[in-house]
């Protein structure tokens, strides 16, 4: 605490995330990331702009990625927006489209999602309601069917890895059409799931339905920091207003390059991402064997815990033996332990784990 704070710095209470670390050499299972290596394409476009141009701004407009990205959904760049990782285009969007103030309706989201969101309301000072999801962590959209300020749902939900189906999550959108409010869905980690389930396709019949999609977790991207909004153009323009308000150039040359590459060559990373369910499916298989308990996940992560075992044991044990994971001193969920799907030999080594203490 700094005498020269103000009243705002103060008051934040800043995301805390996932460890990094730097001396000893951990199977990292804690983020999210991806085990597989970005695509050929991807570093050869990033060494390609790593030229003289970079002593001139970027494109701005970050046209050629946004007609990239349009094109792969059919869609138009006005409906496209891209920032410094998802993360910060929901910040924006926690900026454009909520208000604050006390007389504000709360924005609502479940009380298991992810953990930025409240974060974000904080600093704009949004009022924000954490909606119980159910005992076995699925979401009953009724709970969101009432005059609110805006909803903001992870799609698959983090940390859980459960998903909301399309059929649902369009009722959603169509509720706060009524109530004439954002629905904000974070696709983070739609490319795992077992069913389409992307809202993407549905952005030219519903004006209020933001989504929002990132290169960190299906394209191996988590080191260029992009990600990516689709949405009606006039909400895009809402995201434009607030960048520009703050920074106008949010992705620099190379990520631009790499980004662009990585969307016009997505066969590679989709095979990964296959790679990555298959694996997923295994170790649900194994976990399940030796007593684990877990909602069936489509993300690149699982949620479990088992009965026996305090998470904080599971946890300590696992980075004991050089695995880090992920877990939250927090009601309801503290005896769960968010667990990355590695490549098949990181996993093989965490079951390992597994099962000498599910044994003890
Ligand atoms: N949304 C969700 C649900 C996430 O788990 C994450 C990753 N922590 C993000 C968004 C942010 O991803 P990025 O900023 O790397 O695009």
């Amino acid at each position: 605490m700094s005498k020269y704070w103000n009243q705002r710095t103060r008051a934040l209470s800043p995301y805390i995330p996932g460890e990094q670390p730097r001396e000893r050499k951990f199977i990292k299972l804690n983020t999210n990331e991806n085990p597989y290596p970005p695509s050929p394409e991807v570093i050869a476009a990033i060494r390609n702009a790593a030229n003289d141009d970079l002593c001139l701004y970027p494109d701005p407009e970050c046209l050629e990625l946004r007609t990239a990205i349009a094109r792969r959904y059919a869609l138009t760049p006005e409906q496209v927006f891209v920032g410094n990782g998802s993360d910060e285009i929901l910040a924006f969007a926690f900026a454009a489209f909520f208000e604050n103030g006390a007389v504000a309706l709360p924005v609502l989201f479940p009380d298991i999602t992810y953990s930025f969101y409240p974060v974000y309301a904080r600093l704009w000072g949004t009022p924000f309601e954490l909606v119980p999801l159910r005992d076995d962590f699925s979401l009953s959209i009724d709970d969101y069917d009432r005059p609110n300020g805006g909803v903001v749902i992870a799609n698959p939900n983090a940390p859980t890895g459960c998903v909301l189906r399309l059929e649902d999550a369009r009722l959603l959108v169509e509720q706060q059409t009524v109530y004439g409010r954002i629905a904000l869905f974070d696709e983070a980690y739609m490319a795992f799931a077992s069913e389409p389930g992307s809202l993407v396709g549905y952005i030219n019949e519903y004006p209020n339905l933001l989504t929002v999609h990132t290169l960190s977790k299906a394209a191996s991207l988590a080191g260029l920091r992009v990600g990516y909004a689709i949405a009606h153009a006039e909400l895009i323009e809402g995201l434009r207003r607030v960048r520009d308000s703050f920074n106008s150039y949010t992705l620099d040359r190379l990520a631009l390059a790499g980004a662009t590459a990585a969307i016009r060559h997505s066969a590679y990373y989709d095979d990964c991402d296959r790679r990555i369910i298959a694996t997923r499916k295994r170790v649900s298989t194994q976990l399940a064997a030796l007593g684990f308990e877990f909602v069936p996940s489509s993300a690149n992560f699982i949620f479990t815990r088992h009965p026996a075992i305090k998470g904080s044991a599971l946890f300590e044990a696992l980075r004991e033996r050089g695995i880090l994971t992920r877990r939250w001193d927090v009601s309801r969920i503290a005896d769960y332990l968010r667990v990355s799907i590695g490549t098949d030999a990181d996993m093989d080594a965490f079951l390992a784990v597994c099962a000498d203490i599910a044994c003890v």
